[in-house]
């Protein structure tokens, strides 16, 4: 019956008559879960949330409890992006937030029957739903904390502290969020910080299974910033900027435009509005450097794949013209048959390989620098763009979506106004374009690069060592 329902698909004005023909399918049989996630694609590409909370009540919540188990089991680990996100979408076109809470109590309930991985997939999948609910962060706070709870086996450490950083960088912003709030009373803002202090500790506890540069470490560092605890944050972006630092002094141009997205994110945990334009416009260049390159190496692509045209031309006139009989043993008369890649020695055949290799086409990078979170539009120029600083710089707005979130019009549950923002201005072409190869303008005045790169230094990663030197006696070189 499902492939009837696929023919219908397919065919024109009869997409009802398809969705008819899935939901009675289900009366026969609840197993074909790899088609269900078909179906749900299909139903969610055409934005038909009716129909698909429709397909996903009676697949789900109208059959006995062994089918959400067998489908969460089946697919939320490797499709559970393709199932949750159209669900998610789907409750929220529709406003049917029943039907999102009965799937995932429903999964939880049946909770000790699934692994770890798939238990706190359906934990976390279920939280980030939540989350999406303008107005209600709160409610998708608490299967998100659960995760901390879920015991994983043993042996798994790393992966219980990659998941727990994970929901760590989840929840700090909400928090945040909530602590700053001007609606809420200062016993609540200070409930709220609270939270993210035992944010913090359990993020400590992770102990040496810690990544030492994750996103969770950028969130609790923009905690403490706030806080006023600056030494803090500082040793929890140490990572960042050493990992940063070094992959700048490093011959691969490649590393370099993340490098300064991720310098540009730590500026934004600690409000450093000296050092945050440079890192937009220093990321800029190097992506303009990088598609540069991109097409450079494509022109040499393209090169080759003309000589290459020409040599065969060549080779097939040649052919044409001296037609000869069968030569080798081995009957390879049409040694040249570009169907028979196997040749072994066969020496025109080698010539094929390598040549097929020498010139695969190079990948077009992307040219943005970043994109609007509000809208999807790119950035072509570190330009007018609202950076958000409790996001970790992780958030970006233009003109247009940054007002909708202050005027609480933005369709996009993301950030918040109360948030801290800083607008990067206009660019000044004139002046930026001034600044000589290898310098770089911060603070209003051109420094070379290797002479910032010694100031981030002193100020992130030095700045205990430095401050104790001070204290005892001013040994800094002299610039
Ligand atoms: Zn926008
Ligand atoms: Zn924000």
């Amino acid at each position: 019956m499902l492939s009837i329902g696929d023919k219908y698909w397919g065919q024109e004005g009869k997409i009802d008559l398809a969705i008819e023909t899935y939901m009675a399918s289900l009366d026969k049989s609840r197993a074909f879960f790899r088609h269900y996630f078909v179906i749900i694609w299909r139903l969610s590409e055409k934005e038909m949330w009716t129909g698909l909370i429709s397909f996903l009540e009676k697949l789900l919540l109208k059959a006995d409890d062994a089918v959400i188990t067998d489908f969460m089991g089946y697919g939320i680990n490797d499709e559970g992006e393709s199932f949750a996100l159209p669900l998610a979408r789907a409750v929220k076109e529709t406003n049917r937030w029943d039907v999102l809470a009965s799937i995932y109590d429903k999964a939880i309930a049946a909770g000790p029957s699934f692994d770890y991985r798939t238990l706190y997939r359906v934990h976390y999948l279920y939280g980030q739903a939540l989350l999406r609910r303008n107005g209600h962060e709160e409610a998708g706070l608490a299967p998100l904390e659960a995760i901390f709870h879920l015991s994983a086996p043993t042996g798994r450490d790393f992966e219980r502290a990659s998941i727990i950083q994970l929901v760590i960088s989840n929840l700090v912003p909400v928090y945040l969020k909530l602590a700053k709030s001007k609606t809420n009373t200062p016993e609540t803002k200070e409930r709220h910080f609270g939270k993210l202090e035992e944010l913090r500790k359990q993020f400590e506890a992770l102990g040496a299974a810690r990544t030492d540069n994750s996103d969770a470490s950028i969130a609790l560092a923009r905690y403490l910033h706030v806080r006023g605890d600056d030494a803090g944050a500082k040793a929890l972006t140490r990572g960042y900027i050493v990992q940063a630092l070094e992959m700048l002094s490093d011959d691969d141009p490649e590393n370099d435009q993340m490098s300064f997205w991720n310098l540009g994110r730590v500026f934004s945990v600690f409000d450093d509005m000296v050092n945050a334009p440079a890192a937009w416009e220093m990321m800029s260049q190097s992506t303009q450097a990088d598609y540069q390159a991109y097409l450079d190496k494509k022109a040499v692509w393209e090169k080759k794949v003309e000589a290459k045209r020409l040599a065969k031309e060549a080779k097939d006139a040649k052919e044409a013209t001296s037609e000869t009989t069968p030569t080798s043993t081995d009957g390879k008369g049409d040694a040249v048959d570009k169907d028979a890649p196997n040749h072994g020695s066969e020496s025109a055949a080698d010539d094929d390989t390598q040549s097929e290799d020498d010139i695969e086409e190079p990948d077009e990078p992307d040219r943005a620098i970043a994109f609007c979170d509000g809208c999807g539009d790119r950035w072509m120029a570190p330009s007018e763009i609202w950076t958000c600083m409790d996001d970790g710089g992780q958030v970006q707005f233009d003109e247009k979506c940054y007002r909708k979130l202050q005027e609480g019009t933005l369709a996009k549950a993301i950030c918040d106004r109360d948030h801290t923002f800083w607008l990067l201005g206009k660019r000044d072409d004139a002046k930026l374009d001034a600044v000589p190869k290898g310098s770089v303008l911060v603070g209003g005045q051109v420094i070379t690069q290797e002479a910032w790169k010694k100031q981030l230094r002193t100020q992130y990663v030095e700045y205990d060592a430095v401050a104790a030197e001070a204290a005892v006696v001013d040994v800094s070189p002299s610039k």
